[in-house]
């Protein structure tokens, strides 16, 4: 039997790749390339360069591998991206991922794992952690994309025979603890990922984008997991569907918050650099707070954290920076 993860290649689908690995399975990576790093598949892992929307390529992979289950990462990210190209964003989330599940269902692949995520809340009606049952109102047509597929993935599931966990994520961040894989996209946008940067002197500062929010001190609150728990969290939902699960939708977090203002702390404080931050205007679509209550994950499938560690989360990520100045100066 053989996970085909789509995505291998990026951030959070190598390091799914690693947790497979390190649970002895056979994996099969799919990715086109275009965000994902072919040096970050580990070796001896059978790699395919395809694009998910390739439908005929997919059902050749899943066939000649016999993969039993597909966890599905690849797709487009960027959420600002997402307002000033929405196509972009249907056609590499929704459109894609319908081919994707067309293949799976054409070729008798029962299990399928989806990475989606908080925003298809979008903003919050109450505070507090936010529940799988709130109403489901995306601001982004990223959030929207995502939402559409978790759509397709259930009305395939009443007509054919698949069975699915729909996971979604609030802020992933930190790198692999072993130091084999982390984040390594160019032109990263996400908090953590941006501070490393700043620490680790590859760029001159950093913002913040609002600080008049109504919280406690101005900035934005996000619920932060650290990227091994996520990916942990998966192969938790791929035991559950091996056992004769059905179907499952779970947040992703660790039930509290964290502002931009305490993360950008955290990232000085364990660097040691007090790297230049500058204090500018909202971010067009940040929603003010955004905590999950990620109960259905611990109590019905039994998924528990490992890292919930602010510090943890920042050294990892700090690592893999260093890591990869490393790799560019002697490349
Ligand atoms: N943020 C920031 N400066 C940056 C990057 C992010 O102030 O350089 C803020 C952003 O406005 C948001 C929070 O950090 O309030 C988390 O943003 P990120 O892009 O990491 O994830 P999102 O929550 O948007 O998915």
């Amino acid at each position: 039997m053989t996970v085909m993860v789509t995505g291998g290649a990026g951030y959070i689908g190598s390091h799914m790749v690693w947790e497979l690995l390190d649970n002895d399975e056979d994996v099969v990576v799919v990715d086109n390339l275009v965000t994902g790093f072919e040096w970050s598949i580990p070796k001896g892992v059978t790699f395919v360069k395809a694009d998910i929307g390739d439908q005929e390529a997919i059902e050749q992979v899943l066939r000649e591998h016999k993969v039993d289950a597909i966890v599905h990462f690849a797709g487009s990210v960027v959420v600002p991206e997402s307002l000033e190209d929405p196509l972009k964003y249907y056609q590499n989330n929704t459109g894609n991922s319908r081919n994707l599940i067309a293949a799976a269902v054409k070729s008798g692949v029962k299990r399928f794992i989806f990475s989606s995520t908080a925003a298809v809340y979008g903003e919050p009606l109450t505070t507090g952690p936010i529940a799988e049952n709130a109403i489901l109102n995306p601001m982004s047509p990223y959030g929207t994309s995502k939402l559409m597929t978790e759509l397709m993935i259930r009305d395939t599931a009443l007509a054919h025979e698949l069975d699915y966990v729909i996971l979604r994520y609030f802020n992933v961040a930190g790198c692999d603890l072993k130091g084999r894989t982390g984040q390594s996209t160019a032109g990263a946008t996400h908090l953590i990922k941006v501070a490393c940067e700043a620490a680790a002197g590859k760029r001159p500062m950093m913002k913040v984008f609002g600080t008049d929010y109504d919280t406690e001190d101005g900035s934005c609150i996000r619920d932060f997991i650290h990227v091994n728990d996520l990916v942990n969290a998966h192969y938790v939902a791929l035991n559950f569907l091996r056992n004769g699960g059905r179907k499952f939708t779970a947040n992703c977090g660790y039930s509290q918050g964290y502002s931009v203002l305490d993360v950008i702390d955290a990232v000085k404080r364990v660097s040691g650099n007090d790297f230049r931050v500058v204090k500018t205007d909202r971010r067009a679509g940040d929603i003010p707070a955004l905590t999950a209550n990620s109960n259905r994950l611990q109590t019905r499938l039994n998924w528990e954290p490992k890292h919930n560690d602010l510090d943890v989360i920042v050294a990892s990520a700090l690592e893999w920076e260093k890591k990869l100045l490393n790799m560019r100066k002697s490349a």
